[in-house]
């Protein structure tokens, strides 16, 4: 009668590491076959068991003895360190009843018990360097040609994954970790972060935090495993975080997020991402900042890549103390001198902000220090952008929750030309609103709704008062269905005034000719 394979994943070596699955197996076992340092690991798990064990290198040995014992009747467990399937024996296990012929419906039934890899319990000691994508290399060239091992390390490199060497070193190999550091500092910043972890969760475990850099200053052996960082992992104190990116959308110090959950999602909230169906329109500001948030995410090698050669990256945006407040703390001022440096500029515009471009920085790095100084970041270019006064400094407030919710929903959108919306807190309007492309006045506890407005050039003039006592609850809405109907509907480049008079109407309000009639001929600009 056929026997059993249990092909068991202990973990890293603690009894409290291991699974209630794999303890059961090795109970229920008649036979234990394993390398001799892994049996004596779970020796105390052991009963009356036959064992078999063997050395290093003797693992075809092992599996075949497995199978043939089996293959007689007998329940048989073969231990592995971390996860059966993951380097260890499981495949090998496989691949020797493949060639005997073996079925799963018939013959020795097979069952692989998971276990904790390397690369899992590594991490927990180092702190959460695997938040996102990565990989394991193996650095033992005795079964793989080294020039493979060599590929897979590029590509790694290239590809910017968090990435764990296992088997980076031994009495015999000693220079494929030399050789590896040598092609990852090609890709990572020499500063990148590498735990070196030597028996997880063993008597004799060792945790050591160093850089790409300086990694071969410290003991490094068979049994190390070496978690390198990508281009975004940093230190926080003795602990490595991989971020996965939250940053982007969220403000990870406030609990008040600039996106609501139904806007986390949008195209124009995520203008890195791939997008299904329609083509949007996607703003040459919004490319750029999604060109540097790869940047920062591919690291190095990917910035040099997109970079036009000869060109230094640029980080370029709006930035505003608040949506009603309008004064810079010294501390917010000092911040941007610091990151504009010698080459970058900080231009006062007429738009309520500053516009920053700031060179060869890290863009996620300085989103957080900008964030973190409490500013309101926008993109530039065309893109919806609100403009609110400063409701008397705070005493007339009654508006500013709206202004922030639009704010919220819509700033920033991507549409076919730049959109402003002006946002006044009073009937004195006196921040100008009804001289923006969309312009709300606040009036009695309601408000009153300006469209189209031309804001430049000798025609220039107010908006059309389409609507009075708009009552607040509905307002964020209205204002952001007359902007999607706007950014559905327009021509590439199209400005809201033109579209508003091609269209007829907008959000059922008509358009009405508002454009004062110039008798003097056009005249260029300066003259
Ligand atoms: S529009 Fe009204 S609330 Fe706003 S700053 Fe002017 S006077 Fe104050």
């Amino acid at each position: 009668m056929a026997g059993k394979l249990l092909i068991v994943g202990f973990g890293p070596g603690s009894a409290e590491h291991i699974t209630k699955r794999a303890k059961d197996a090795i109970k229920e076992s008649d036979t234990i076959i394993g390398y001799k340092t892994y049996v004596d690991l779970i020796r105390e798990l052991m009963t009356d068991q036959k064992v078999v064990s063997t050395g290093m290198s003797e693992e075809v040995t092992r599996a075949q003895a497995a199978v043939r014992y089996a293959e007689q009747g007998r329940k048989v467990a073969v231990i592995s360190s971390g996860d059966a399937g993951v380097y260890g024996m499981a495949g090998l296990i496989y691949e020797v009843l493949a060639e005997k012929g073996w079925r799963s419906n018939e013959g020795v039934e097979v069952e692989v018990i998971p276990g904790i890899s390397a690369i899992q319990s590594c991490a927990s000691l180092l702190g959460a360097p695997v938040m996102h994508d990565a990989c394991t290399i193996s650095l033992s060239d005795h079964l793989t040609p080294w020039p493979l091992i060599e590929k897979r390390l590029e590509a790694a490199g290239e590809a910017d994954f968090v990435i764990a060497l296992y088997n980076p070193k031994s009495g015999r190999r000693t220079r494929q970790i030399a050789e590896a550091q040598r092609i990852l500092l090609q890709y990572r910043d020499s500063e990148t972060p590498v735990g070196l972890v030597k028996s997880a969760y063993r008597n004799s475990e060792k945790v050591v935090i160093t850089t790409l850099e300086k990694m071969l200053e410290h003991e490094i052996g068979m049994l190390t495993t070496v978690i390198i960082g990508n281009s975004s992992t940093f230190l926080h104190g003795d602990i490595m975080i991989t971020p996965r990116g939250y940053q982007r959308k969220y403000t990870l110090g406030q609990e008040q997020q600039r996106l609501r959950p139904h806007e986390r999602l949008r195209p124009e909230n995520e203008p890195w991402a791939l997008h299904e169906g329609k083509k949007e329109k996607v703003d040459n500001s919004l490319q750029q900042l999604a060109m540097e948030a790869i940047a920062a995410i591919d690291g190095k090698k990917t910035a040099e890549r997109i970079q036009p050669p000869g060109m230094e990256m640029v980080f370029e945006l709006a930035v505003s103390p608040g949506v009603a407040e309008k004064k810079f703390t010294p501390q917010q001022l000092l911040l941007l001198a610091e990151l504009a440096g010698e080459t970058g500029t900080i231009e006062y515009t007429p738009h309520h902000h500053l516009l920053v471009k700031l060179p060869g920085v890290d863009m996620n790095e300085t989103t957080r220090l900008l964030l973190e100084a409490g500013l309101l970041l926008h993109p530039v270019g065309d893109v919806v952008q609100l403009k609110a006064c400063d409701f008397c400094d705070g005493d007339k407030k009654d508006a500013i929750p709206y202004a922030e919710g639009i704010q919220e929903r819509i700033s920033g959108m991507a549409v076919p030309k730049e959109l402003k919306i002006g946002f006044n807190g009073c009937g004195m309007a006196c921040y100008g609103a009804v001289h923006e492309d969309i312009g709300l006045v606040f009036r009695k506890g309601k408000f009153d709704l300006f469209l189209g407005a031309k804001t430049v050039g000798r025609t220039a003039h107010s908006g059309q008062p389409v609507a009075e006592g708009i009552e607040p609850d509905e307002v964020v809405d209205m204002i952001a269905k007359i902007v999607d109907e706007y950014k559905q509907n327009a021509h590439p480049n199209e400005r809201f005034y033109k579209y508003f008079k091609r269209a007829g109407e907008v959000y059922g309000f008509q358009h009405r000719d508002y454009a004062p009639v110039i008798q003097l001929e056009p005249a260029p600009c300066g003259e």
